[in-house]
């Protein structure tokens, strides 16, 4: 954790709530519904976090009482999944915004460039603010392609947040070195990547435990 003064886009979300629900979800134990619901969870209590500096416009309205001016969300916004683990954490942030259009991203490795390869791509087609998830942020090579996805279809850097469960040191550094311009927002900055590129301590596969196929 203590890391995380080295990378000025990072900011980690440490609230006792979002730690204590991330605790349950790293033991090996908790079942995917369980699993699921606290990814959920802590999605939406994250999401309120990540939007608090959206953009409002004053716009006028006649309560029952008087006219007044009064704020709503001056641009879209567009929940951006990372397939297939992003769909989890998508769910709570959905239920801050019921609003937000979505869009999905799948991406895999390719065995032999060991490059991210995009398998599906639909966006909206005004993106306005986006908030991009995927709960693990372990080499960083997908979450970078995935904005790069986005910029080709007219996002800017400054709209758009990158919003993980679990983020490894590398994952941060190399995210950050292609986007110095685009925010991450973590819940844990762990502490580094094995041989196997998981995170440590992680919690595992997060697609796996999401969707029970471990
Ligand atoms: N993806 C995961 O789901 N877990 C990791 O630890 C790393 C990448």
């Amino acid at each position: 954790m203590s890391q995380a003064h080295a990378f000025p886009t990072l900011s980690v979300i440490d609230h006792p709530l979002i730690q204590h629900k991330l605790t349950i979800m790293r033991d090996k134990e908790t079942p995917p519904i369980l699993f699921r619901q606290l990814l959920r969870e802590i999605g939406l209590l994250m999401g309120f976090e990540v939007m608090r500096d959206l953009p409002t416009v004053n716009t006028s309205i006649v309560t029952p009482v008087a006219p007044t001016q009064s704020p709503l969300l001056a641009q879209p916004v567009t929940i951006a999944s990372i397939l297939r683990a992003g769909l989890g954490m998508a769910e709570g942030i959905r239920e801050l915004i019921p609003s937000a259009r979505e869009g999905h991203i799948g991406l895999y490795r390719d065995p032999v460039t060991k490059q991210p390869k995009e398998y599906f791509v639909k966006l909206p087609r005004e993106l306005g603010k986006v908030v991009l998830v995927d709960p693990m942020l372990a080499t960083g090579g997908s979450a970078a392609h995935a904005v790069d996805v986005l910029l080709n279809k007219g996002a800017k850097p400054e709209d758009i947040s990158l919003v993980i469960l679990v983020a490894a040191p590398e994952g941060v550094a190399t995210f950050a070195k292609f986007h110095p311009n685009v925010r991450i927002f973590t819940a844990a900055l762990d502490e580094c990547l094995n041989e196997q590129a998981y995170i440590v301590p992680g919690l595992g596969d997060a697609g796996d435990r999401i969707f029970g196929t471990l």
